[in-house]
């Protein structure tokens, strides 16, 4: 495993494309594009790494999967009259879909969703209050109490983030928004501002690995689901593409960060800032797709290794 990784890290790091970093918050323009991280949590307690799987980045959209348990364990399946669980097709900032079917969000991985999960979460709780849950979850699933949120990047896209505002005002306009657009908005920025390195990511991620001797944060059936919902829904409109090139349940972030969980055996985080067509993680997303062939560790085949 560790030559693995060190052989993918070596073949990204000499890549001659390495993607667009993400230019509308912009303190994520700010990021060197040349970096990337990885890290492999196995069920068996194993950790391995390559390339910068210290270096703290900004996790944005990978922080929905955390989001999305935490509203679950909340108000449980009343969620699902809030937000649907089908794949939209469109970008993840998209509000095409919002109109036509009445403010309910294809799913909670793209942005008109996680608004809905953050409002869920959020309800009852100042943004304090809902932020410090949202922390205590991801620390307790890394097992790490150094994990934080970057107030920096947080207020970078609450000043940019017009796209969102519209989003939860349109939700608001069909009554699918409660703790009012402001305070949702806040809490969601500065959700998708927590910071984590690959290490740090990997270790949170081993929640969703299927296995009765992980930290017990969701019940089985729950992380099944979750699981389902990364594989159809998290890498937006390149979600077809990321199953059928890698076959594992993900979860991407504009930040350049993929969660992918290889269910009953590892979580594995990816990093590095160049983004894709799609808007995943260009390199990040070349690198699961090697790690899928050379372990071949799919869902959707027999394991070799
Ligand atoms: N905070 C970002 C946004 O709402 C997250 C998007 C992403 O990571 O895909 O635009």
């Amino acid at each position: 495993m560790q030559d693995l990784l060190t052989e993918i890290a070596e073949v990204a790091k000499t890549s001659p494309d390495k993607g667009q970093v993400a230019t509308y918050i912009p303190e994520l323009a700010k990021i060197d594009p040349e970096q990337f991280g990885i890290c492999v949590a196995t069920s068996d307690g194993n950790v391995y790494s390559a390339g910068d799987a210290e270096t703290p980045f900004s996790i944005q959209s990978v922080s929905k999967v955390f989001a999305l348990a935490l509203a679950l364990g909340k108000v449980g399946d009343q969620l699902w009259r809030r937000v649907g669980r089908e794949p939209s097709g469109l970008s993840f900032d998209s509000i095409l879909l919002l109109e036509r079917e009445n403010g309910v969000p294809r799913n909670p991985f793209i942005n008109a969703g996680a608004l809905v999960t953050t409002d869920t979460y959020l309800s009852g709780y100042s943004p304090k209050e809902a932020l410090g849950e949202l922390l205590r979850f991801v620390r307790s699933a890394a097992d790490d109490d150094s994990i934080h949120i970057n107030e920096a990047v947080a207020r970078s896209e609450i000043a940019t983030g017009h796209r969102n505002f519209s989003l939860a005002h349109y939700l608001a306009s069909c009554g699918n928004m409660n703790a009012g657009v402001d305070k949702v908005l806040g809490t969601y920025c500065h959700q998708c501002a927590v910071e984590m390195s690959c290490r740090q990511l990997a270790l949170a991620g081993r929640f969703l690995v299927e296995r009765d001797d992980m930290p017990g944060l969701v019940s089985k059936e729950r992380r099944r689901r979750i699981n389902a919902l990364m594989m159809t829904c998290g890498h937006y409109d390149g979600s077809g593409d990321f199953a059928f090139r890698v076959g594992l349940p993900g979860k991407s972030g504009v930040g350049g960060g993929i969660l992918a969980i290889a269910p009953g055996r590892a979580s594995i985080a990816v990093w590095s800032p160049g983004l894709n067509q799609y808007g995943n993680s260009k390199l990040g997303t070349e690198a699961m797709e090697m790690f899928a062939q050379k372990t071949g560790w799919s869902v959707f085949g027999a394991p070799q290794f």
